[in-house]
């Protein structure tokens, strides 16, 4: 078997005394979709956190393609192209939607002062077939804090793509999105993982909507792994019901 994009080993991750993490190994498979679920508080925040570098883990290994990350700076790991998106949208609101595009690629390059060059044409033609590809083509030119919520998540969405990722963990990504645009976000996402060929890792409260993504879903309950498996597996999994009906 080929080694997993990320392989999350035995992470222990304690915030006073609350455990937050308690020995947690996952994998995440390269070119596939996988699911994060769990109740409030689980701890699915905090591994996507700690994946990333936000914070130091207590214990344990976090591999990206077979090498140690689990001590490197956020802005190290996601030069090695793994990124992630927040619950909470962050865009600069007063810019439109191509500058917030063109803001978002100091990752793919390597320094700061990148951000401050004039940007190639290339960059620019790239920004704006990726608001197409998001369905936000027509308002481009538009200041982004004018855009709806759920707009604003498609354009936080484009700009994680500009950087061309390898894999990109999603924080509940149709949270506060209304049921149309919900659907049209699904498709994307499964084409930026099929065309793109971007992993993806995505905690998702939405049953529908994980269930229908994710080819593999780990199940977090009081920071530990209660439960892994396919969507049917786990949607019949007793201790998985249990865990969102006493949550
Ligand atoms: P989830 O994403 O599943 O809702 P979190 O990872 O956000 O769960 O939280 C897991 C637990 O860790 C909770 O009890 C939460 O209060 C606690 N926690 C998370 N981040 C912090 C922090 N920065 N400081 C203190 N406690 C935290």
């Amino acid at each position: 078997m080929s080694q997993p994009l990320i392989a999350v080993e035995k992470v222990s991750k304690s915030f006073g005394g609350v455990r937050a993490n308690s020995a947690v190994s996952i994998t995440v498979e390269e070119g596939k979709i996988t699911g994060l679920i769990g109740p409030n508080g689980s701890g699915k925040t905090t591994l996507f956190n700690s994946i990333v570098g936000y914070h130091p883990i207590d214990s344990g290994s976090i591999k990206f393609e077979g090498r140690e990350i689990s001590k490197l700076l956020v802005p190290q790991i996601a030069r090695l192209g793994l990124l992630r998106t927040f619950q909470q949208t962050r865009i600069y609101a007063e810019m439109d939607c191509v500058q917030n595009m063109l803001i978002s690629v100091p990752h793919r390059n390597a320094t700061l002062t990148d951000m401050f060059r004039a940007y190639p044409a290339e960059l620019q033609d790239e920004a704006e077939h990726l608001l197409e590809f998001v369905g936000l083509y027509q308002k481009r030119h538009l200041i982004s804090g004018d855009l709806s919520f759920g707009q604003q998540k498609l354009l936080e969405f484009a700009m994680a793509l500009m950087n061309k990722p390898k894999v990109l963990l999603l924080d509940e990504p149709t949270a506060g999105i209304n049921p149309t645009l919900i659907n049209g976000l699904i498709d994307r996402l499964k084409r930026a993982n099929q065309e793109f060929g971007i992993t993806l890792f995505v905690i998702e409260h939405n049953m529908r909507v994980v269930m229908n993504l994710a080819e593999n879903i780990y199940c977090l309950a009081h920071g530990e792994l209660l439960a892994e498996g396919h969507p049917e597996e786990i949607q019949n999994d007793q201790r998985v019901i249990d865990a969102y009906l006493g949550a």
